[in-house]
């Protein structure tokens, strides 16, 4: 039995599928590179944005053509598109097979012996897993909650993955410390707002803490503790990213120093559109915290240009706002509808036009600006970890403590190696490895 399975998303999807790879190699599936060999072809599916989607779409329409040349392919749709009406209506409408959403992934081989299984409850008990660790990779992902309480206006993800649930603080400190013996140096912790890890229901900055859990802080430290050299966290909330987190990043040696801190836009009008829960002020204080606390961390964001309504002054302000905090990188986006969120219900879109102009002049100013802060880097020290080798013969590829892109010359194995970086571009560092003595000053 052979399976091929296609992630179109984000960590958390990677993680899931993942964990569906080893419940299949447990009932005996091998895995191969192409659909064309496959028995089962599962399309592990994000629903945030339109990309994936779209991708995903396209892929079901030549897995429905495959199948009917030779009749004996299961096709399953599986994530956050199958918890949707639109993921719903493509399933019937590509003879999809099997159809899970992300709360009942691990029910996988029911569904797969059943031939049909659809599930759209969620379930908690089901929401968790402790996959085993990676074979052969020096990085994992580790989920600690799923789901979210925020409401923002454009984000299907409450309705995907339901309401916040944290994960008990012991099975994921267990789960660290099976990939520290495993190998694995460096894990990155998931959630969709990490920051609200052990909170009670509800949204905002004052809720209480649920009993026995603790706050994501004293999560962070306890992680640390466990002897995995590399601990990162995806993603944040600026209303829920307080003070004691920065400060656990700032006295744990092992959580890198490398912060995604989401804005999505610099205008308050538009912020209050999204229902984002804080203003432009709120925002800037808290990069001007981090910077108090930890001078040398990188900084990233997500953004979106032309969300509706989005006056020319209100993108005028995204830039502004983009100068004054000078992120090291971030990941922007067209606004796309989202069927179902209230963005979708409440407010007309704009020309794809003027989206496409606003992103274009905000990924110029951000590859000025990714480059002025990588030259910072040359001739400094950095530890990558190398991942594996590069496109370029005799070169590695692997990133920085501070998430930068970095290619190191010579073919190294993996792990963590020492460098020197000699050359940058807006999205790359360009190292070569450090000798045990050289001059450096500084390590990100
Ligand atoms: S914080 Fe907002 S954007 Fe992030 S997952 Fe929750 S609702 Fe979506």
């Amino acid at each position: 039995m052979r399976a091929h399975i296609v992630t179109y998303g984000c960590q958390m999807n990677e993680y899931d599928t993942h964990a569906i790879r080893s419940e299949l190699a447990g009932i005996g599936y091998s895995f191969v590179d192409s659909y064309k060999e496959a028995d089962l072809v599962l399309v592990n599916t994000c629903a945030v944005r339109g990309k994936p989607v779209e991708k995903a779409q396209t892929l079901l329409g030549e897995l429905r053509k495959e199948k009917r040349q030779r009749g004996n392919l299961t096709i399953g749709l599986i994530g956050c598109l199958a918890q949707l009406p639109e993921g719903q209506r493509m399933g019937k409408r590509f003879n999809v097979d099997i159809m899970l959403g992300p709360g009942a992934i691990t029910q996988i081989v029911p569904a797969i012996e059943r031939g049909r299984f659809q599930s759209f409850e969620f379930d908690n008990e089901l929401r968790f897993y402790s996959p085993p660790p990676p074979t052969g990779s020096v990085s994992a992902h580790l989920t600690i909650m799923r789901g979210c309480n925020h409401r923002c206006t454009y984000c299907i993800v409450p309705t995907t993955r339901g309401p916040e649930v944290s994960r008990h603080a012991e099975d994921i400190l267990n789960e660290a410390r099976a990939l520290a013996d495993a190998g694995v140096v460096e894990v990155t912790l998931l959630g969709q707002n990490v920051n609200s890890y052990g909170l009670e229901p509800g949204t905002g900055v004052r809720r209480a803490r649920l009993e026995g859990y603790p706050s994501f802080a004293e999560l962070l430290r306890m992680v640390g503790r466990v002897g995995i050299p590399r601990v990162r966290f995806v993603t944040s909330h600026p209303i829920n990213f307080d003070d004691d987190i920065i400060e656990a990043i700032a006295d744990t040696p092992a959580v890198c120093r490398y912060i995604h801190l989401p804005v999505q836009s610099g205008s308050d009008r538009v912020l209050k559109r999204m229902a984002r829960e804080y203003t432009r002020d709120f925002y800037l204080n808290r990069i001007k915290k981090i910077r108090e606390f930890l001078p040398d961390a990188v900084i990233s964001t997500d953004i979106i240009a032309g969300f509706p309504g989005e006056t020319d002054e209100d993108f005028e302000e995204t830039l502004s706002l983009y100068r004054e905090v000078q992120y090291d990188m971030s990941y922007m986006f067209i606004y796309s509808e989202r069927e179902g969120t209230p963005a979708a219900n409440h407010f007309d879109d704009m020309p794809r036009e003027v989206k496409a102009r606003r992103l274009a002049r905000l990924a110029d100013l951000a590859k000025e600006i990714s480059l002025e802060r990588n030259q910072e880097w040359v001739n400094h020290k950095v530890e990558v970890l190398v991942q594996g080798p590069f496109d370029e013969e005799g070169m590695s590829l692997g990133h920085t403590r501070g998430n930068h892109v970095a290619v190191i010359a010579g073919n190294l194995d993996p792990g963590i190696h020492q460098a020197v970086v000699a050359h940058a571009t807006p999205n790359r560092l360009y190292c070569i490895e450090a000798l045990e003595d050289a001059m450096l000053d500084s390590t990100v």
